[in-house]
């Protein structure tokens, strides 16, 4: 059985530091906000090229806290909207309707499944005020930073899955635009050991902002300033972010050799490969996505092979039950990507021989 993936296995590679870095966080006696925290922050901040990182319970809360500091400062207002891709996970959008701003659905580039400054230009009226890029499978999306400064637009990243991508110029994710939020959930190439999340800027008013959102509105204890949430990074997780960020570029190294030899061997007409740049590290395969018209009856005849695959997504936003006013609204584009698109089995530790018999069984379909 060759499974999506294997996480049990990627983390038994650093079990011994793990288990170290969680003994001491036991021993220290202080669980919220405390060293380990400080010192993700830090490393994650560097690793991102950005003056700030915020710890903050999970991917989602990171973008519906940079939406709520950007309302609270003035630079948002409730209404405004807001250009989204149509066929992103459903948390981009629920950080915008959250926060009562109107998501302006635009269909992808179908070649790298992102928005692109054409996508923004075609769908952009004198309401819109930001953008939410979305770096998505790991592919970084087009510099659209420059675009949306000339046209005053702010531009906000969901860079949920694409921790260490860079675009053509070398701009790491989570630096091109006022802000972008992070995931950590397990299964992202940055995992935790369960729900965790941040966000990264290079405004410290705005960081600072953040920070007292997720933690009750208080910038010192007792003294709330604003209506905040609890959301904040918890010290046990960010002790084991700390071990894994030492190793992800090594990681992105291996999931980039696997994607292309996928690349290289998998030959069917029937099924059609991603596209990415190959000369610069944009695309840090978070997700392997084929294509196929007869996908489900692919899914089923690799399942029978014995290899698992994961759809994502098999329903677009707008067509979800908790968006009904959407439902009768069209996008072709983005419709049929939810009806071809399959992730193949990929991570760091996946080895020739289980790749070869993925090729085999794609080549033979
Ligand atoms: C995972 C993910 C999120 C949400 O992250 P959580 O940590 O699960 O809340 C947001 N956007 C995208 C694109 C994601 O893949």
């Amino acid at each position: 059985m060759i499974k999506f993936l294997d996480l049990k296995a990627i983390n038994d590679q650093y079990r011994d530091e793990l288990n170290h870095a969680m003994q001491n966080v036991l021993d220290s006696g202080w669980y919220i906000k405390g060293q380990s925290v400080k010192d993700f922050e830090y490393n994650f901040a560097k690793y991102c090229d950005v003056e700030c990182c915020v710890g903050v319970a999970n991917g989602l809360d990171a973008l519906i806290l940079i939406f709520k500091a950007l309302i609270i400062q003035g630079k948002l207002k409730e209404g405004d909207e807001v250009i989204v891709p149509a066929n992103t996970y459903i948390a981009s959008i629920l950080a915008l309707t959250e926060n009562n701003l109107k998501p302006i659905l635009v269909e992808p580039d179908v070649s790298s499944f992102n928005l692109s400054i054409e996508s923004i230009k075609s769908n952009m009226t004198s309401q819109t005020k930001a953008v939410l890029a979305v770096h998505l499978y790991g592919q970084s999306v087009e510099d659209v930073s420059d675009f949306c400064k000339d046209n005053n637009l702010l531009l906000i990243e969901d860079a949920a899955q694409a921790h260490g991508a860079e675009n053509a110029q070398g701009k790491k994710t989570g630096s091109f635009g006022i802000a972008a939020g992070f995931s950590f959930y397990p299964g992202k190439n940055l995992g935790a050991l369960g729900d965790a999340g941040a966000v990264t800027t290079n405004d410290k008013d705005l960081a600072g902002l953040i920070s007292q959102l997720g933690n009750y509105g208080s910038e010192k204890k007792y003294h709330n300033s604003q209506q905040g949430v609890n959301s904040r990074l918890d010290e046990l997780q960010a002790a084991i972010l700390n071990v894994k960020l030492k190793y992800i570029d090594q990681e992105i190294v291996k999931r980039r050799e696997a994607a292309l030899y996928y690349q290289k061997h998998i030959n069917n007409p029937k099924i059609q490969k991603p596209n990415w740049n190959i000369e610069v590290n944009n695309h840090v395969f978070h997700l392997y996505v084929i294509r196929c018209q007869q996908r489900d009856i692919l899914q089923t005849y690799l399942q029978d092979k014995g290899i698992q695959t994961v759809i994502h997504y098999p329903i677009p936003p707008h067509q979800q039950k908790a968006y009904s006013d959407w439902n009768t609204l069209s996008f072709p584009k983005t419709e049929q990507i939810h009806k071809e698109v399959l992730s193949l089995p990929i991570s760091p530790i996946i080895t020739k021989e289980e790749q070869d018999q993925v090729i085999q069984a794609l080549n033979a379909f």
